[in-house]
C-alpha cells in the first residue's frame, strides 16, 4: 500500500460524522457575528481549528482530508485554515 493510500486511511472519516453525515454543511455560515470558531475532526476526536492565511499540509484540501466548520452553524470553513497549536494529536494512542 502506498503511502498516500495510508495517510488517507489514517485520517479515514474526517470529512463525515460516524452516521455517515456530512462532518461540515455547504452553506454560509449563519452566525453573528461570522465564524465565533472553528473545529475538526480526525479519528472521531474533535480538535480546535483556526482561520489561517495559508492552508498547512494537514489542512489543504487538495492533499489532506481535514475539513473545518463552525462550532455554531457547522458550516463548512471555506478558507484557509490550521488545526490549532498545541491541541492534541486525534490518535487514541496519544491521549
Ligand atoms: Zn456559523
Amino acid at each position: 500500500m502506498s503511502i498516500r493510500a495510508n495517510f488517507a486511511k489514517l485520517f479515514k472519516r474526517t470529512a463525515e460524522t460516524p452516521d455517515g453525515d456530512p462532518f461540515a454543511l455547504e452553506h454560509p455560515c449563519q452566525c453573528s457575528p461570522e465564524w465565533p470558531g472553528l473545529e475538526t475532526t480526525a479519528n472521531g476526536h474533535m480538535l480546535p481549528a483556526q482561520p489561517s492565511s495559508h492552508y498547512s499540509v494537514l489542512t489543504n484540501p487538495e492533499v489532506g482530508p481535514f475539513v473545518a466548520r463552525c462550532i455554531g452553524c457547522q458550516a463548512r470553513y471555506p478558507h484557509p485554515w490550521v488545526i490549532q497549536q498545541g491541541a492534541p494529536m486525534p490518535f487514541d494512542w496519544d491521549r
